[in-house]
């Protein structure tokens, strides 16, 4: 069914995502844990494909750039240096008659409860550390108290000469991460956008300080052009220039990108100018120098960061919402999620006309070569060719091969394309072939 509000679009997709198995509630049948959510079997090929689809345009493709994979819990010094014991706090105020939480920052009056139908006295601003806690160890006492991070960046300021010394790369070089983190945010929702366990994606670009201005225009526009290259349209995508008084203490200048989710305008990713200030920390913190030694000028000197911070659940709500089409209309009306065929968790669907005639054989013989050349297929006989297809559709599938009567006579089956819904006969040994050649052409490089 078409939606007709943003809010049901929303819910539209909220429901197919479980339908199909892309994202189901977290512990669902004890009635759910709020604001956590699992990927089901599409939605984890999706963002698998989403973060590998990162990793590639940041690491494997890139000589400058160096991959980690930090652990989560990490020294707590490491979070009184980055200042995240300190200052990691929202204001929060909760309403005394309806009892919700609200974050300060959020409301433009603090002097009644924003809910029309409450109008409620609310409590003073309190500040609120989004971090959680837990204890390492069998005693549950202070000494052990340890945090699951925050954010990853961490995990990379402090491995940063670790990683320079063994892999020698010289500012300009980048340092990235994908992994978990945690917040425990005050007002989590939207579905996947705002939640209290999520993954990050992202890129610490040590710079010489005179460069900096120079590659955060670079990165400024590399970040952009990525969302766009797998298919993020341009209209639903803006870069905001943080205000002033939003930024962090230490960063120069600092940028969101941010996409027209059906909830508004929202931030998918920050890209931040955030000076020397991280590695100074734990350098006076830790005692270890985390100067770089420049051979050529015999100096030390703390490189400049720039940062693009991304998140992997909302980089993946934002693919499937901007993937998310209706089609004609009565009962030519078709769901289709127009998927960048790099990002769609299946690839191709074998689909025999009927399970009959060696059709069956035929199918299951290419569906296992699709395998074995680890193209991520899906195999299905059941219910008619058209639902077949409009399921097909609905997974974001961009291949469909139909088997039909005259392939068992001469090798050729159908090829159907879903963007187009074209259908053309091509040789079955040819298939892998035609299939890798098409999702290489829509790679970006
Ligand atoms: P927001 O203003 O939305 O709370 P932020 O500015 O605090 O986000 P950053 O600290 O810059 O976020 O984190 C970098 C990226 O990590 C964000 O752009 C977002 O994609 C992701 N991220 C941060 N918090 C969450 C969360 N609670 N749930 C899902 N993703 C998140």
């Amino acid at each position: 069914m078409a939606a007709n509000t943003n809010t049901d679009l929303m819910s539209t997709i909220v429901s197919l995502c479980k339908r199909r198995g892309f994202i189901f509630q977290s512990s669902e049948i004890y009635g759910g844990l709020n604001s956590c959510w699992d990927y089901g079997p599409l939605g984890v090929e999706l963002k698998r494909n989403v973060k590998d689809a990162w990793w590639r345009s940041m690491v494997t493709n890139r000589r400058d750039v160096a991959g980690i994979d930090a652990s989560i819990l990490m020294h707590p010094k490491v979070w009184e240096a980055s200042g995240h014991l300190a200052g990691f706090s929202d204001p929060l105020v909760d309403c005394k008659k309806c009892k919700e939480r609200f974050r300060a920052d959020h409301l433009e009056n603090l002097d009644k409860c924003p809910k029309p139908k409450c109008g409620g006295e609310l409590t003073d601003v309190r500040k609120f550390n989004l971090m959680f806690k837990t204890f390492m160890g069998a005693v549950e006492d202070n000494t052990a108290t340890v945090y699951l991070r925050p954010e990853t960046a961490q995990g990379i300021f402090v491995n940063f000469l670790n990683v320079q010394q063994a892999s020698r790369l010289k500012p300009p070089f980048g340092i990235a991460q994908i992994g978990k983190s945690f917040r425990n945010e005050i007002t989590p929702g939207n579905f996947t956008f705002r939640t209290r366990e999520f993954e990050q994606m992202e890129l610490q670009f040590f710079v010489p300080p005179s460069e900096d201005a120079k590659w955060y225009e670079y990165w400024f526009n590399a970040r952009r052009q990525w969302y766009q290259d797998y298919g993020i349209k341009s209209e639903n995508l803006r870069m905001r220039d943080h205000e002033k008084d939003e930024m962090a203490h230490y960063a120069k200048s600092c940028v969101d990108v941010e996409y027209k989710f059906p909830f508004g305008w929202s931030e998918l990713e920050g890209i931040a100018n955030r000076t020397d200030y991280d590695l100074k920390q734990h350098t006076e913190f830790s005692g270890k120098d985390l100067k770089y030694f420049d051979d050529e000028s015999k100096t030390h000197y703390f490189p400049y960061v720039i940062e693009p911070s991304a998140g992997a659940d909302r980089a993946t709500l934002a693919f499937l919402v901007d993937a998310y089409d209706v089609e004609g209309e009565g009962k030519d009306e078709r769901v289709v999620l127009r998927f960048h065929p790099a990002l769609a968790p299946i690839k191709v669907a074998v689909l025999p006309l009927v399970k009959r005639d060696g059709m069956p054989e035929m199918g299951e013989k290419i569906y296992q070569d699709l395998l074995d050349h680890s193209i991520k297929s899906f195999y299905d006989h059941a219910s008619s060719i058209g639902r077949r297809y409009a399921r097909q559709d609905e997974a974001g599938t961009p291949f469909c091969v139909t088997v039909d009567g005259q392939s068992t006579e001469d090798q050729t089956v159908t090829l159907r394309e879903r963007d187009s819904r074209e259908q053309y006969r091509v040789p079955a040994n040819g298939l892998v072939d035609l299939i890798n050649k098409k999702m290489r052409e829509s790679m970006v490089r």
